[in-house]
């Protein structure tokens, strides 16, 4: 939906904001939690005020204690790992498949140490990680199951939404994400009682809620040393507006998608379109980013931003060469698929608004660059 069209809707619901006047954990962001829930099916949906907060107060209110392993993919968003390190844990890394981009179930299993507890694959730009065989070695190993959904709004597999394949997952708000807000926000998922109260509380200085039913008459106790990581209401009001497009933002993107596919199949120099698993009945993918993969990937951002279009690079170096994770010991050739995906990979413009005409410009340059013998050496290799 356009700006232009969204803007009324947002306005109303900013309005709210201001004529209550509570600007931060107030009833905006108990609607969005409310809104959020019916959306996932999710038992409980706990508004922060980031993804990577999310993270970090999922994996202590499940119990991790200072030093557990904790498996996560080697590629992905930093904080997939970081998180882990800031809850007190230890990240474990795992190699992806070259196909969806996510955890390799047989990695995994070959992956786990004595001193690993939790796994959290995480859903990276257009589908889900092959969570019904990640359960199968979680259990055999006696994990504690979690999922970084912080890209996966709207994706589900076998009926049930991102993040609520384990014990808990996330949503990002993050403005570049399916459903962004105008800064930073995010959520936990979870159907465990348990979990959401110790969230709740945590994101709110440890001021726990007996119970969730209780939760506005929050106790004057600090029952656990939480944080500050509560929700702010405009961007509750924000994403609350947002919402109500998501659905037809969402086919957009699955047109824009095709859009792509077509006049990019068969290009030189392509490695890898974007390839959708399909997972049983009752399963969504959601284009959030569309990613290649290319030969000559710095050389093809160069030619294209030289043509005033816009690339990001998802993620150009895999955690395990993370200079923060260097004392874990890793070298290159540890993880070849993840170091793959992050030599190769770069996303194009992609967002609900873009036009195929828009998609025709750069596929056209997409194909020019391939097509071309001759780039300057003082360009290549960045
Ligand atoms: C965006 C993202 C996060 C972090 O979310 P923020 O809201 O930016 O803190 C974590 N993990 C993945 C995979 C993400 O894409």
């Amino acid at each position: 939906m356009t700006f232009e069209r969204l803007w009324p809707l947002i306005e109303k619901h900013v309005g709210e904001v201001f004529d209550n006047g509570k600007f931060s954990h107030g009833r905006q962001v108990a609607e969005l939690e409310q809104a959020l829930a019916a959306y996932t099916g999710a038992r409980y949906a706990i508004g922060v005020n980031s993804g990577t907060d999310a993270l970090v107060l999922l994996l202590r209110a499940c119990g991790l204690r200072p030093g557990d392993g904790v498996l996560v993919p080697a590629y992905s968003f930093v904080a997939t790992a970081t998180s882990v390190v800031l809850a007190g844990g230890r990240p474990e890394f795992v190699d992806i498949d070259p196909t969806t981009y996510a955890m390799d179930p047989d990695a995994l299993a070959r992956a786990t140490t004595p001193a690993s507890r939790f796994v959290m694959p995480a859903h990276l730009f257009c589908q889900m990680a092959d969570m019904a065989a990640l359960a199968d070695v979680a259990a055999h190993h006696g994990l504690t199951l979690l999922e970084d959904s912080a890209e996966a709004i709207g994706m589900r597999q076998h009926g049930s939404h991102a993040g609520l394949h384990g014990r808990g997952g996330v949503l990002s708000f993050f403005p570049s994400k399916t459903l962004g807000a105008l800064g930073d926000a995010g959520a936990v998922l979870t159907d465990d009682r348990e979990i959401a109260d110790l969230v709740s509380g945590l994101r709110h200085h440890g001021r726990c809620a007996p119970t969730l039913d209780d939760f506005p008459r929050i106790s004057t106790e600090t029952t656990v040393p939480g944080t500050n990581s509560k929700m702010d209401d405009i961007q509750a009001a924000i994403l609350l507006a947002k919402l109500s497009c998501l659905e037809s933002d969402i086919a957009r993107r699955a047109e824009l998608a095709d859009a792509y596919r077509e006049r990019l199949t068969g290009v030189p120099g392509i490695i890898r379109l974007p390839e959708v698993v399909e997972r049983g009945t009752d399963s969504a993918h959601v284009f959030y980013v569309y990613l290649i993969e290319v030969e000559r990937r710095d050389a093809l951002v160069d030619h294209l931003t030289g043509r005033g279009i816009a690339t990001e690079i998802y993620y150009p170096v895999p955690l395990h060469l993370q200079p923060c994770f260097a004392e874990l010991g890793h070298s290159r050739g540890d993880f070849p698929h993840a170091e793959a995906a992050s030599e190769h990979a770069v996303a194009l413009p992609f967002y609900p608004d873009l036009t195929v005409d828009q998609i025709d410009h750069v596929c056209e340059a997409v194909r020019a660059f391939s097509t071309t013998t001759a780039i300057p050496a003082s360009r290549r290799g960045r």
